[in-house]
């Protein structure tokens, strides 16, 4: 359940001290050490999964219904404008602990944050292409 040396999983079992917003047997909750905005915080499950390949459906199942509760939480205790939920999976993506963790970024107006991406472009034939291979078959 545990993996050595994780730093996710000391802090999500206790053995290293967090602000903690919210615990329960599955998950805890705890503010970012470098926060984005005012109230940044990360869902952390308490069992050991590097990302969300790895989560178990139980756990996924559950992590976005106490992610809807904290969300109205924060709307009404920190007056939040809106609110990001990131989840990096990889090095690819900017994942730098590998521990899967859901982050709640509260939005406030013009509080300076860039979050997102540079949209794309694609022809119908590569969105096309995209499609066939998600769809196909044989693939999984
Ligand atoms: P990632 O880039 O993996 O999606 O996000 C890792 C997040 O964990 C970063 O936002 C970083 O500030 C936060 N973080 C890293 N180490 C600690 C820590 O020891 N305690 C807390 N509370 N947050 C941490
Ligand atoms: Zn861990």
């Amino acid at each position: 359940m545990k993996e050595k040396d994780c730093i996710f999983c000391k802090i999500a079992n206790g053995e290293i001290p967090s602000k903690t917003l919210y615990e329960d047997e599955m998950f805890r909750v705890i503010l970012d050490l470098n926060p984005a905005t005012r109230g940044h915080a990360l869902i952390l499950p308490k069992a050991h999964a590097a990302d969300l390949y790895g989560l178990p459906e139980e756990t996924a199942s559950k992590i976005l219904v106490l992610a809807k509760e904290l969300a109205v939480s924060m709307r009404d205790r920190l007056h939040c404008d809106g609110l990001n939920l990131v989840q990096n999976n990889g090095e690819a993506a900017g994942q730098t602990v590998p521990h899967f963790h859901l982050h709640m970024i509260p939005r406030y107006v013009g509080d300076g944050q860039t979050l997102g991406w540079a949209p794309g472009e694609a022809t119908q034939e590569d969105l096309e292409e995209v499609r066939a291979v998600m769809t196909r078959q044989d693939a999984l």
